[in-house]
This record gives C-alpha cells, sequence and structure tokens, in this order.
C-alpha cells in the first residue's frame, strides 16, 4: 500500500442496528473514500462491553452489506487491540503526560464535565484508578481544524475540557485513545462522521501531536434529527432500517445529503444508486446545518 493512498473509515460501536443516521454516515465516508479512489475500511468499536447489544456487530455488517457498502480487506474489532492501546498509554507515561486520577462520579459532577485537574500532581497509584492527559496550558491546548463541511474550529482544551480520561476507573479505555491509535495504525486519511463528534477532534488532534502521528482530514456531517429535533441515535431507539428497503434508503440518504440525485435513481439497483453517488459526489452541497428531519418511515 502507498503511502499516499487515500483511505476512509466506518466506525460504528455494536450498540444496536444501523439507523438512518448511522446509514448517512456510513454511505458518506463510502462516497468519499471512492470519490478518491481510495480503500474504505469498517472497524467495529466494541471496546465498552456495558453498552453493547449482543449480535449487534453482525447486524451492521449485514446492513451495510444489503446495502452495497462493501468494506476493503478484514473488519478490525477494537477488542482484539487492546495491547496497542497500552502500548500508547506506556508511550504517554514515558513522556509524562499522564497521570492516574482517584476523584469519583460525585466529584466529577460537582466540576460540570470540565476535570480541574485535582489529582495531577498527586503521584497516585495504578490501582483502582482513572488515567488521564495532561492537555498542558492554555497555548499548549489549543486546538484549531478546517473541517471540511464545517469550517474552522478551534477549541481551548484548558477551558473547554480539561485533562480528560484515555482509561477509565473501570480499567476501560476511552474511545478518544482507541480512536486515535486505530485511526492511525488503518493509515486512515479521511474522517468523515456525524457533527456530534465534532467536540471530540480537538481532543484526537492533541492526542495526535502526542503520539507523533500524522493529522488526517476531517468533515463532520449535520446530524439527522428526529421530529422532535433530537439526534436520532439507539440511545433514543431511532428506527433500525428495515431489510429490504436498500435501494431507498439509500436514495433518500443521497437526498438527505443534497447530492441531489435523479427522481428515476430510487428505481435502480444499489449498485446503480452507489455508483451515481460516487461520480456525482459533491462535499460542496453538504449543508452545515440540517434544519430538515430524516424521514419518520425510518
Ligand atoms: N464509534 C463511534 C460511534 O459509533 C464513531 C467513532 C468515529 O467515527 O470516530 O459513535
Ligand atoms: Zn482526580
Amino acid at each position: 500500500m502507498s503511502a499516499l493512498s487515500n483511505i476512509g473509515r466506518f466506525a460504528p460501536s455494536p450498540t444496536g442496528p444501523l439507523h438512518f443516521g448511522s446509514l448517512v454516515s456510513a454511505l458518506a465516508s463510502y462516497l468519499d473514500i471512492k470519490k478518491r479512489r481510495g480503500q474504505w475500511l469498517v472497524r467495529v468499536e466494541d471496546i465498552d462491553p456495558p453498552r453493547e447489544v449482543p449480535g449487534a456487530s453482525a447486524t451492521i455488517l449485514q446492513q451495510l452489506d444489503a446495502h452495497g457498502l462493501h468494506w476493503d480487506g478484514d473488519v478490525l474489532y477494537q477488542s482484539e487491540r487492546l495491547p496497542d492501546y497500552l502500548a500508547a498509554l506506556e508511550q504517554l507515561a514515558h513522556k509524562d503526560l499522564t497521570y492516574y486520577c482517584t476523584c469519583n462520579r460525585q466529584r466529577m459532577q460537582t466540576l460540570g464535565g470540565i476535570y480541574d485537574g485535582h489529582c495531577r500532581d498527586l503521584q497516585l497509584a495504578d490501582k483502582d484508578s482513572a488515567i488521564r492527559l495532561n492537555v498542558g496550558d492554555t497555548d499548549r491546548g489549543h486546538q484549531q481544524f478546517t473541517d471540511l463541511i464545517m469550517g474552522d474550529y478551534q477549541q481551548s482544551l484548558r477551558t473547554e475540557v480539561g485533562d480528560f480520561a484515555l482509561r477509565r476507573r473501570d480499567g476501560l479505555f476511552s474511545y478518544q485513545l482507541a480512536v486515535v491509535v486505530d485511526d492511525h495504525y488503518q493509515g486512515i486519511t479521511h474522517i468523515v462522521r456525524g457533527s456530534d463528534l465534532l467536540d471530540s477532534t480537538p481532543r484526537q488532534l492533541y492526542l495526535q501531536q502526542c503520539l507523533g502521528y500524522q493529522r488526517p482530514e476531517y468533515m463532520h456531517l449535520p446530524v439527522a434529527l428526529n421530529t422532535d429535533g433530537q439526534k436520532l441515535s439507539k440511545q433514543n431507539h431511532a428506527a433500525a432500517l428495515a431489510p429490504g428497503n436498500e435501494a431507498h434508503n439509500l436514495y433518500t440518504a443521497l437526498v438527505w445529503l443534497q447530492q441531489q440525485p435523479p427522481a428515476e435513481l430510487a428505481y435502480l439497483s444499489v449498485s446503480e444508486i452507489l455508483g451515481w453517488g460516487i461520480t456525482n459526489w459533491a462535499i460542496s452541497k453538504i449543508p452545515s446545518t440540517m434544519g430538515m428531519s430524516a424521514p419518520d418511515r425510518f
């Protein structure tokens, strides 16, 4: 594989079947990387067992397949990647960028989500501790990037996030750590995902810097809302995509992404719809905010 090849990915958590919002993310990342003549990888983010639903990974993979979203190479499972997450933690500890934290949930709640660095200089022991990353002072922790849809985005990690956890007190690795280690491991050059993750991106950029990784390009999609204006998610029981409607689902997702597919496309096959989608993929048509709701029937 050449170092210059384009690689995209879809990284579902197996907390339930795909719904319309996750199909939009999968489709957009697929079309975008295929337009760039790149490879599209699928990574199952199964490192949070308490949140997982048995059988969900298999269902998601089957749904992707039914929509013609065929991935390149083997699916990567984060549950098989734990030694690399540990190695990354060791690399950060070696640079003196991490520390143990024993703050409990009650204390965290009083902080309103921004950790105050209470344990930073306490030299606590590993046992029953979280591991936090020191985000440095306001200067060092200031992150900026240009999103391909959302434009300029800035965040001060010190004042808006605080030292964040890379390993939780229960021993589970954090999403932020695993996603950064794996995007690097898989050579991902283009990350396309929902804008619910926009405010996680500065943490990931900072981690990439700390670990000496390259920065990929980012594209955050407007999030599909239900008719009550809530984000469609497995948590608020967004309906799973019913089998047998794949062509229609893809067509509706293209409309939702404002790619302006011709009406006749709706009656063609999954592979014809995807072919049209690749040829006509236009990032500039995707709106940065979405007033429109996802269709009820999903
Ligand atoms: N696994 C995450 C989710 O399903 C997405 C991770 C990502 O795209 O960075 O919300
Ligand atoms: Zn603490």
